[in-house]
């Protein structure tokens, strides 16, 4: 009997830098085919072997808006899943939003799901013995699932961004006398104590304990109830960081994400999103010193760009986001050759209810004034 021998694959021996070289090629080849049908959407954080494809960089909503302002019929986001979500309920319902990896998803948005916001907003009931909507006001930001963008558009909440917080933690105080705040406790701190609210009255709530694991008391003398929840990336960023940036280099400006804990933002000479940190080193004067807290391919990038002045990590590690990284050129690939032999793959759905109400509460952020 004779064995029977498998023809050889010959992508099976080639290293992943060889694949990712090879995939970048054929995107090369097959973006221009598809043209203006697709438009594709690139995260500030994205590695810049998939950024480079993108037609528009940006934050979440931003890019969304973008998308959605398209005549493209199909919209390939190069983010997290949540972001894509976000792509379906801001764009028209004859756009077709795509991910290019399931598995890209967001730790942060993945430490509050609807289930236990339920349980939490029957929980406070329980204890306020009332709605919890004649007192508390759910925001939830923009790093969320879309079920929670809906929960709070339902409950006469809105969305935040990490630009617009403090506008939206004002216009939620206006109206009602405590703010419950998801997922990102460090957002909510930091806006909260910008405020002038004391810390003893934003109280963490644990998800994995009843009542949050507050007494009666805690829940009822607080201002904000801070889900626990946080960014692994930005949570990385530690205050030896900024005390050694200060040591060895006096002159240094320290710049940081509001996700960056509160003890970090306090020791930061700028804090603010995405978009701010970039406009904020591109207006800096040649030769000035930076020092920045937030994800490390956007620093890179600015790092390359800025040439006439020093810009670094704040932290002397890898800060990354590594689901986001899971978007590959093999992914993008794969999902632009199947758009162009007519296949939708890795295409993101949200349910029509869901899509409504999350709409409610991104519209309402967007009336408020900033
Ligand atoms: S950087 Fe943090 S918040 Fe942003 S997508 Fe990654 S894990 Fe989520």
């Amino acid at each position: 009997m004779v064995d029977m021998v498998m023809p050889l694959d010959p992508a099976a021996n080639e290293t992943l830098v060889e694949q990712e070289a090879a995939a970048i090629e054929r995107i090369k080849k097959i973006r221009p085919i598809l043209g203006d049908d697709v438009v594709i959407l690139g995260h500030h954080y994205q590695r810049d072997e998939v950024i480079q494809f993108a037609d528009f960089q940006g934050d979440s909503f931003q890019l969304s808006r973008e998308g959605a302002k398209t005549k493209a019929k199909t919209i390939v986001f190069a983010g997290v899943h949540f972001m894509a979500e976000s792509a379906v309920v801001l764009g028209r319902e004859d756009q077709a939003v795509i991910l290019p990896n399931m598995q890209a998803g967001c730790s942060m948005a993945d430490m509050a799901n609807l289930q236990q916001v339920l349980t939490a907003w029957a929980e406070l009931e329980d204890v306020l013995m009332d709605d919890p909507s004649n007192h508390v006001m759910p925001i939830t930001y923009m790093n969320s699932a879309a079920d929670l963008k809906a929960f709070v558009g339902e409950r006469g909440g809105a969305v935040c961004t990490s630009s617009n917080a403090r506008g939206v933690l004002e216009w939620a105080f206006a109206q009602r006398e405590k703010v419950f705040f998801f997922p990102d406790q460090h957002l909510g701190r930091n806006t909260g104590k910008k405020m002038g609210i004391p810390l003893e009255q934003m109280v963490l709530w644990n998800p994995l304990k009843p009542y949050g694991g507050l007494t009666d008391d805690e829940i009822r003398n607080a201002k904000v109830i801070l889900w626990r929840g946080h960014c692994s990336v930005h949570q990385q960023f530690r205050p030896e960081h900024v005390d050694t940036w200060r040591k060895h280099h006096p002159d240094v400006n320290i710049l940081v994400h509001p996700e960056c804990m509160m003890q970090v933002v306090d020791k930061a000479d700028y804090v603010g999103s995405t978009s701010y940190i970039i406009k904020t080193v591109e207006a800096a004067p040649p030769g000035s010193k930076w020092a920045i807290g937030t994800e490390m391919h956007m620093v890179n990038r600015l790092k390359q760009q800025q040439t006439d002045k020093m810009v670094e990590l704040l932290s002397p590690f890898a800060c990354l986001c590594s689901t986001m990284y899971r978007i590959s050129p093999l992914d993008l690939a794969n999902v632009l050759e199947n758009l162009a032999d007519g296949r939708v793959i890795n295409q993101i759905f949200v349910p029509e209810d869901i899509q409504r109400n999350a709409k409610l509460a991104l519209d309402r952020m967007l009336a408020i004034p900033k």
